[in-house]
């Protein structure tokens, strides 16, 4: 193997793992692959001690990256909100709080004294802390009985299908050069380069090569700043982190429209960019999951169950459920339908978790996957 060609093998592992989105353990992703469309991500490559797991974007063109959605990551109602993660936790009631607000991927509470802010609660990230915290201080400035209404809308606009696809309009119509240049950069590094260096050799021509790639990178950084300024204007930090990692390392510019993409849906519920982007059978699954993991949520625990927490959590489920209801029927999907058994996996299962649907030789029993959903006959 000759220097280039080694050289060339560590651009294309470096370029793989550029295609690896690093996103929230817990957060809703959806990626494209190369010949079903969109999908809902899986668990991906999980680092659990840094919360954080790892999503393919598809390498080859279009170039399409992982996109982030709403995470599920409180309840709230009139009274108060508690963080919703495998069952209610603390609850926090608005009366008495003082000023909510954002610090880092905290969201905090208390006066203009650093040394008076109180921590409520992690969230995956800084932008995830600062939308909530700016919603949790809209509701806390409300008068109570307003708030209902108010969480209400909330619910429905980050299910508004309209909305959704709007936003993907506008991003498609922000990132067209973009995108012809990231495939443009792509083609250059891959097929181009090494054609040429094969063919011609580095030496006669290289500062004509080092020209076009210095164009075609200043290039994708201007559409780059104007499509992330135009679609994320708040979130300065990010851009020019980003920017900054396009100067110093040319293959992360195959990829500036995932950065773009990634938090474009981050205020929508996962059904509602499962509508936008999957395929109608996708679109579907990803449906029936929902609709599962919501009929049928892992169960609080018993010693909790008089809490404030699990009150404030079953008053934002049954507002969840009626928004849910709603846009389901907006898309023709039927309820009873989804959360119909699965068909028999073999002749020896006899129940099935109405959860993961898992198959299951026992009956009764109940998932321990799920928290000890009691399983259901098939
Ligand atoms: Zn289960």
């Amino acid at each position: 193997m000759s220097e280039l060609q080694v050289l060339f093998a560590v651009v294309v592992v470096l370029y793989l793992l550029q295609c690896v989105a690093w996103v929230p353990q817990e957060s809703a992703a959806f990626r494209a692959t190369f010949f079903s469309g969109w999908i809902q991500a899986g668990e991906g490559f999980l680092l659990a001690v840094q919360h954080i797991r790892g999503v393919p974007g598809n390498p080859l063109p279009p170039l399409n990256g992982v996109a982030l959605c709403q995470s599920a990551l409180v309840a709230i109602s009139p009274a108060g909100f508690t963080r919703v993660f495998a069952g209610p936790q603390a609850f926090f009631p608005f009366a008495g709080m003082k000023k909510i607000s954002a610090g880092g991927k905290s969201v905090e509470t208390g006066g203009e004294d650093i040394r008076s802010l109180e921590e409520l609660f992690d969230t995956p990230t800084e932008g995830e802390a600062r939308r909530l915290a700016a919603w949790l201080e809209k509701l806390r400035t409300m008068p109570e009985k307003k708030r209902a209404h108010a969480i209400e809308k909330w619910l429905g606009a980050s299910l508004d299908f309209s909305q959704a696809s709007a936003r993907y309009v506008e991003f498609e119509h922000a990132t067209k050069f973009l995108g012809w240049a990231c495939t443009a950069l792509f083609a250059y590094l891959f097929l181009f380069l090494p054609l040429i260096l094969d063919a011609i050799g580095l030496a006669r021509v290289w500062m004509v090569l080092a020209a076009a790639l210095v164009l075609l990178m200043a290039f994708i950084e201007w559409q780059f700043v104007r499509a992330h300024k135009r679609l994320h204007p708040g979130d300065g930090d990010a851009r020019w982190t980003a920017l900054f990692t396009m100067l110093l390392y040319p293959v992360a510019g195959i990829r500036a429209k995932d950065v773009v993409l990634r938090d474009l849906f981050a205020e929508f519920h996962p059904l509602a960019v499962a509508r936008v982007l999957c395929e109608p059978e996708e679109f579907g699954r990803v449906a029936a999951r929902t609709l599962r993991e919501f009929t049928f949520p892992i169960p609080a625990n018993a010693a909790a169950a008089d809490e404030p927490g699990v009150q404030c959590e079953s008053w934002f489920r049954e507002r969840q459920s009626t928004a849910l209801r709603r846009f389901l029927k907006e898309a023709e999907l039927n309820p009873e339908e989804l959360l119909a058994p699965p068909p028999r996996s073999s002749s020896q299962s006899v129940s099935y978790c109405p959860r993961c649907c898992q198959q299951y030789a026992l009956s009764p029993g109940e998932c321990r996957d799920c928290g000890g959903i009691p399983l259901l006959p098939l």
